[in-house]
């Protein structure tokens, strides 16, 4: 199998998953557990959040600095961000490109009362930040908080964070940032990006799958979804994963250890495969003038349905997607590449590919021979 759906999740590392077996073959691991085997797992998991903190520029360690909400990934993250964080009686800004656990989690929360806006992008795929002041509003009528990804999951295309928390801070609203797509794969500093909280999932970066973090800076309050015990301040109740936070944290250390990798090596691969696609099919590449992650390419095959290329595909041992993975098997055009103003027949007809850092060039080479082979035979039919 040529696995080439990497942003759905990715390839396990085995060094992580060498660090999640070993941890739990240490013994039982409740953090809160006074006795000496409570403390230890402390220890493990404590460690681990400094690490994850520190890999992405920030000090955990401060007592009422920033801190990391371990939770079980990016999903609930970012329903934990949507519903938590801000001014719950002002309206929410989020991109119409966000992932569907941010998008459904705004409906709810606009089914029951609030009042949610809806940030355009342009036909490169990329958030209008010229709208963003205007949406967020003042007054009466100041928005209580933004959500915008760092990187779409459909097309790879990096949004402008910067600017966009310039004027969350020139408001003063919090700005909740979905990075699940980037971190690990474009350097991505919790800081710099200027949000107050920020959302990760191991498993996008050779993680365990099941495990993510909340990062929020210092100072920002959250709500939390459930109840249950204290852990975690009470923002996360629940025994927490010590052995898939220390998987989580090695994952990260090797993804940042190869990020240079990453814009070499790997953008190479992806640039390969896609030019060879688009060399023997004719396909366009969505997104393609934007800025994008380099492990990401969208490509719209003139003429074929994107299901029926992605079964011929399957059965001929390679893995892409239709788009979301967590909307994957509706039969609705992707909300994404229809905010981008593009072509009915474009949207139906676009497969997306992700690469990672054990995607090899003889991989990209027979899957551009396979997806072409598999284009020409649904063309012919
Ligand atoms: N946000 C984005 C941008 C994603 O791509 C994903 C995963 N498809 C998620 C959030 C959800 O992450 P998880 O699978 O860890 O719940």
């Amino acid at each position: 199998m040529i696995y080439l759906d990497n942003n759905a999740t990715t390839v396990t590392d085995p060094d992580a998953a060498k660090v999640v077996h070993d941890v739990l073959m240490q013994g039982p691991a409740n953090a809160s557990s006074q006795h000496a085997e409570g403390q230890r797992a402390r220890g493990v998991l404590d460690d681990a959040i400094e690490k994850v903190g520190r890999l992405l520029g920030s000090d955990l360690t401060r007592p009422g600095g920033p801190r990391l909400v371990i939770t079980s990934g990016g999903t609930e993250s970012n329903n934990t961000a949507l519903r938590g964080i801000g001014d719950p009686d002002r309206p929410l800004v989020v991109s119409c490109i966000e992932h569907p656990s941010v998008l459904s989690t705004a409906q709810k929360m606009q089914d029951a009362g609030r009042a949610v806006r809806y940030l355009p992008v342009d036909s490169d795929g990329v958030v209008r930040t010229d709208r963003l002041a205007d949406l967020i509003g003042e007054g009466d009528d100041l928005a209580g908080l933004v959500s915008v990804m760092s990187a779409n999951n459909e097309t790879g295309v990096q949004q402008p964070i910067d600017e966009v928390a310039k004027i969350c801070r020139w408001k003063n609203v919090p700005l909740h940032v979905d990075a699940t797509q980037s971190i690990g794969k474009v350097p991505f500093s919790v800081h710099s990006s200027g949000a107050a909280a920020v959302t990760l999932s191991a498993h996008k970066f050779h993680g365990p799958p099941g495990i993510g973090g909340l990062w929020l800076d210092a100072g920002v309050r959250v709500d939390a979804l459930m109840q249950g015990g204290e852990q975690q301040l009470a923002s996360r109740p629940g025994t927490e994963p010590v052995a898939l936070a220390a998987g989580m944290a090695k994952a990260l250390e090797n993804s940042l250890a190869s990020l240079e990798k990453m814009s070499g090596t790997v953008a190479a691969i992806r640039d390969r495969l896609e030019s060879e696609i688009c060399r023997r099919t004719g396909a366009a590449v969505i997104g393609g003038d934007s800025p994008r992650l380099p492990t990401t390419t969208c490509l719209a095959f003139p003429g074929v349905d994107r299901q029926s290329l992605l079964m011929a595909l399957d059965m001929m041992g390679v893995a892409c997607s239709s788009g979301s993975a967590c909307s994957s098997g509706s039969s609705q055009p992707s909300y994404v590449l229809m905010a981008m103003g593009l072509d009915r027949s474009l949207v139906d007809s676009a497969l997306r590919f992700g690469v990672s850092r054990f995607s090899t060039e003889k991989d990209a080479d027979l899957a551009a021979e396979l997806i072409s082979s598999a284009y020409q035979r649904l063309r012919s039919l």
